[in-house]
């Protein structure tokens, strides 16, 4: 029995590996560099169940002029990297179609449904326990304007998601988060998100259980044959599997071109800043919603950050970003130190209409991917594993997530 390969040692990847061995398939993940901090390991940590909106939806493009007058402010361009992210702008102005918004919202809500279960059936596979939290999450509006251009999108998430909101004032908002102080004009409150104590901490424990079935190695091709499908490795060494699953962040796109198939992949970056020892105490995050970042309490510290940088895959980070969010919280949360911490980039792996794509090879059902989840691949590792699991043993994937749509 040749077994099954994952390629991408992420959080997708590893939780489709633990989802399968613990199935009782002989599984193989290859992770390119297990060292390195790639988005899974220095996320938020939330577990964002009631963000089931896409990200691009008219409200969000007409702010989008106003956001990139700011170099530092929540969505930023690497403008010399336009041309090679054209095709994926093109089609994300597509996707802000109204009834696109709606059926893409009504897509991640069928898959969020689940996705608490998923979470607790993958913790008891792998061996996982006591780092799910629910701890609800505070968004703060600058001012009541934009306080009401929100109200759309929660009314929108309560009725294809089915997760309640409680609009709060600066004052009930301060008897929740005792650390906050002004600089906002209202706030909303929505019991639904859960959190991990630690994104790394998962990941680590994903890795942990799979043990030395987690290879390190980088794949150079995916390249299907009669007997199998074969996994090349970039040391010209090749092993043939059943079936394997492409798992591999935004670097999938590269296999997914090999195997002649075509997808719209690109990096919305993210920065952050964690502090070990922060003098705030928050019970649960605090999302800045005009200034699209958050302040996550996980157990290696307050973390700081989010936004949105679209660049090159490679282009050097700009760690100003992760500065300047951190002042922009100490708005919010003054007791936060000026300095100290460390600093951090991520590439969340973006399609333009934010689904995922989990599905099999439209020619060839040996091989599944599962990448593409942008803001909320910790969110829905779970379910994803779940489906591609079933996926392999032929069970059909819900269609909006296939990689049928980009041919
Ligand atoms: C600032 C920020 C905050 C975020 N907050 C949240 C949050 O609160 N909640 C949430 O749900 N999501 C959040 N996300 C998104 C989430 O982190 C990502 O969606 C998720 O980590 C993607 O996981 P992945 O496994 O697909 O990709 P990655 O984490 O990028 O992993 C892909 C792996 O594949 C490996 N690889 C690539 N190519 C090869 C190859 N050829 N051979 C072998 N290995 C290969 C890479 O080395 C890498 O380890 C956040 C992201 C950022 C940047």
């Amino acid at each position: 029995m040749a077994g099954i390969a994952i390629i991408g040692g992420g959080v997708i990847g590893c939780a489709t590996a633990a989802w399968l061995a613990a199935d009782g398939h002989e599984v193989t993940a290859y992770e390119r560099r297990p060292e390195d901090r790639y988005a899974s390991a220095g996320n938020a940590g939330m577990l964002a169940f009631p963000e089931i909106t896409p990200l691009a939806r008219p409200g969000v493009l007409t702010s989008v002029p106003r956001w990139l007058m700011d170099p530092l402010g929540p969505l930023a361009l690497r403008w010399r990297d336009l041309p090679a992210l054209t095709p994926w702008l093109l089609r994300f102005l597509a996707a802000a179609r109204a009834e696109q918004v709606e059926r893409s919202t009504a897509a991640l809500g069928g898959l969020m449904r689940s996705a608490l279960d998923d979470h607790q059936e993958l913790a008891r596979r792998a061996g996982l326990s006591g780092h799910l939290r629910q701890t609800g999450a505070i968004d703060l509006y600058d001012t009541e304007a934009s306080f009401r251009a929100a109200l759309p999108e929660w009314e929108l998430r309560r009725r294809l998601g089915g997760h309640n909101f409680e609009p709060l004032t600066p004052d009930q908002a301060r008897a929740l988060v005792p650390d906050l102080a002004g600089g906002f004009a209202r706030a909303v409150l929505c019991r639904a998100y859960w959190m991990v104590d630690s994104p790394l901490g998962v990941l680590q424990g994903l890795r942990r259980g799979l043990g030395d079935r987690l290879v390190a190695g980088t794949v150079a091709a995916v390249e299907p044959g009669a007997d199998g499908v074969s996994v090349r490795l970039a040391d010209g060494t090749a092993r043939t599997f059943d079936k394997v699953v492409v798992a591999a962040g935004v670097w999938s796109r590269e296999i997914v071109r090999g195997l002649g198939l075509k997808v719209t992949l690109e990096t919305e970056r993210g920065y952050n800043t964690t502090i070990p020892e922060a003098p705030v105490r928050l019970p649960m995050p605090v999302v800045f919603a005009d200034h699209g970042f958050v302040a996550s309490p996980l157990s290696d510290g307050l973390r700081i950050g989010g936004a949105v940088e679209l660049a090159a895959v490679d282009a050097p980070a700009n760690l100003a970003r992760a500065r300047a969010l951190r002042r922009k919280a100490r708005r919010y949360l003054p007791a936060i130190q000026e300095t100290g911490g460390t600093e951090w980039m991520g590439r969340r792996p973006s399609t333009p209409d934010s689904l995922p794509v989990i599905g099999p090879h439209p020619h060839d059902r040996r091989i599944v991917f599962a990448f593409g989840h942008g803001h909320l691949g910790l969110t829905l590792s779970a379910t994803t594993a779940r489906l591609a699991a079933g996926l392999l043993s032929g069970t059909p994937a819900p269609a909006p997530f296939g990689i049928e749509r980009f041919q």
